[in-house]
């Protein structure tokens, strides 16, 4: 089934900072940790919260201890101060852009103005705004109906919910100040919610159905839902994928998928993902196939391990090695060290990429089995190149499979590899610059060229895998994982990678330039680019699809081979 996801979908600004302050405070030790009412209207994520101890306080009792974070909807003033006096320290998440609107009430009600807020009777948000003017001057409009009983004497202002619908902000604005003309209206409607309605009403023009995928109870994600319809379109709501109707999805060609500020990536890509193996009864047979062998080289590891086979293929045609073993050591030491770690490291995976979890564990003894014969089979080809080669991938083996196991001594406060800071992109690059540079040549006398090209793989396999980092950072997050991503965030994540992928193209065009190892270095200037232009790609606002990115983020070993079977061509 063809599947649109929408640009912008999923967790917005206000909900992403509301979420991690919740989690932070998760991790900060014993003490008790609350949210005043439900931090966000997602059942997943909620249910995510309570397994991470994170409880719901739904009444403020007369003393209390521990944390409480305040949603990103803001509350009135008055509860603020009633959690500080129960004992409580409090968390303060409202987003910064309801707390503009907070402000607005405040500063026009407390100058004599009446505010006029125009949203939802009831929805939390508006509770706050109200509770911050000055009492009996704020009046809700949640209807054209009610603009007629507002009576308004003097100077007025209106005021927005964030996630109020333009149009019918619009008309409300426009209906109120041609009654009463001595008023002044401030938009405040968040912009990320204007953007979700514009990429919605754009994806029910090019779409047959829309899946808006969020909480029942979420405001923002029922009002997408009205906005397809308002175009026209079928908008099936769902809050997981156990909700899809398959035999309905079944009937249309195009299907758009859009998600409410609250919902997070993992149940977003989990719905695209289900509605993408739907078969459809329009959808032709050899799409289907293209489809499945897709996914299966993508949850199987067979992609990363041809990329680590072309990174092998690269480095023996460039140095001269043998093609075989070179290519099948690298190929099956790669799988089986994606393959072990992905099994026993499952946690993070479950939000990053359920689906290959779910498929890995379904096949586990299957993988299981594979990953065990793929070592022995390298390190017997390891054996026949000789003593050297078979001793540095056993070190390199002994050390993949103790990455994600729980090795550091009881009592510390990492308890395996992996969970040292930034640790996975090192490791990974070594790892797999060793096994396709080091290993196929360990036999044969030190060469200079030979640490040069390892240099250069290394950084290329860094770079390579903080991008696929950025594509895990939710559930790395969720888990407390500390991948280079969440240690240095994702904007300086990206910044890095573009330095570097520019960085490595330069050293290899000038180690050539200057006549170092011939035309050898500069071959990984066309995949420099392409690094370069993936974080470039990456940084635009759209959902992570791990499928279609994690084969473009792999396909720069392939990049990287081209340029060096055509270079040692032309000589
Ligand atoms: S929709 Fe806008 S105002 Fe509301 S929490 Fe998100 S960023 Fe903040």
């Amino acid at each position: 089934m063809k599947v649109e996801l929408a640009r912008i979908a999923g967790f917005c600004m206000g909900v992403r900072r509301a979420v991690d302050m919740a989690l932070s405070a998760s991790n900060g030790g014993d003490r008790p940790v609350y949210t005043y009412g439900p931090l966000i209207h997602n059942p997943s994520v909620l249910a995510l919260l309570d397994v991470r101890g994170v409880k719901v306080l739904r009444h403020i009792p007369a003393c209390g201890e521990g944390m409480v974070i305040i949603r990103a909807h803001g509350v009135p003033p008055g509860d603020k101060e009633r959690l500080i006096s129960a004992g409580f320290d409090v968390i303060d998440a409202t987003c910064p852009r309801v707390v503009k609107v907070q402000m607005l009430a405040r500063h026009y009600s407390a100058k004599g103005f009446w505010c006029v807020l125009a949203g939802d009777r009831g929805h939390p948000e508006v509770v706050g705004i109200m509770g911050h003017a000055e009492e009996g001057r704020c009046i809700l409009v949640d209807s054209e109906g009610s603009v007629g009983a507002l009576g308004l004497s003097g100077p007025y202002v209106i005021l927005a919910q964030t996630t109020q619908d333009e149009d019918r902000f619009d008309r409300l604005s426009g209906l109120i100040m041609d009654r009463y003309p001595d008023g002044r209206v401030f938009n405040t409607i968040c912009d990320s919610t204007h953007r979700r309605q514009e990429e919605a009403r754009r994806l029910a023009m090019t779409a047959d159905a829309v899946v808006v995928v969020g909480g029942r109870q979420s405001a923002n994600t029922r009002r997408l839902a009205g906005i397809v319809e308002e175009c026209g379109k079928t908008a099936i709501a769902v809050e997981t994928e156990d909700d899809l109707d398959r035999k309905r999805l079944a009937g249309f060609r195009r299907i758009g998928v859009t998600a409410g500020a609250s919902t997070p990536n993992w149940v977003i890509n989990k719905v695209a993902r289900e509605i993408e193996a739907t078969p459809g009864v329009f959808e032709p047979v050899w799409r289907r196939v293209a489809y499945r062998s897709v996914r299966f080289l993508h949850e199987s590891s067979l992609c990363t391990a041809m990329a680590g086979g072309a990174l092998a293929w690269a480095a023996a045609v460039a140095l001269g090695s043998s093609l075989v073993p070179a290519i099948p050591v690298s190929f099956l030491y790669i799988f089986a060290m994606h393959t072990l770690n992905r099994l026993i490291d499952r946690e993070a995976g479950a939000y990053n990429d359920p689906l290959r979890v779910r498929f890995l564990v379904r096949h586990k003894s299957f993988f299981f089995g594979a990953s065990l014969i793929a070592i022995l089979a390298s390190l017997v080809m390891a054996l026949g190149l000789g003593f050297r080669p078979f001793l540095m991938l056993l070190i390199l083996t002994c050390l993949g499979i103790f990455y994600a196991a729980p090795v550091i001594p009881a009592g510390l406060r990492r308890k395996a590899l992996k969970d040292l800071p930034g640790s996975k992109a090192l490791f990974v690059s070594i790892a797999w610059a060793a096994v396709s540079v080091i290993v196929p040549a360990a036999a044969r006398p030190f060469e200079p060229v030979r640490l040069a090209w390892f240099a250069l793989a290394c950084a290329f396999v860094y770079l390579r895998t903080a991008l696929m980092e950025l594509l895990d950072v939710q559930g790395d997050r969720i888990v407390g994982k500390e991948s280079l991503v969440i240690a240095i965030g994702e904007a300086k994540t990206l910044q890095l990678i573009r330095t570097g992928a520019v960085a490595l193209a330069i050293s290899g065009l000038f180690l050539s330039i200057l006549g170092q190892f011939s035309w050898r270095p500069v071959a990984f200037l066309p995949a420099s680019l392409w690094l370069y232009y993936l974080s470039r790609f990456f940084s635009g606002a759209r959902i992570r699809e791990n499928l279609k990115l994690e084969f473009m983020v792999e396909s720069g070993f392939f990049i990287l081979l081209f340029s060096v079977v055509v270079m040692s061509a032309w000589g």
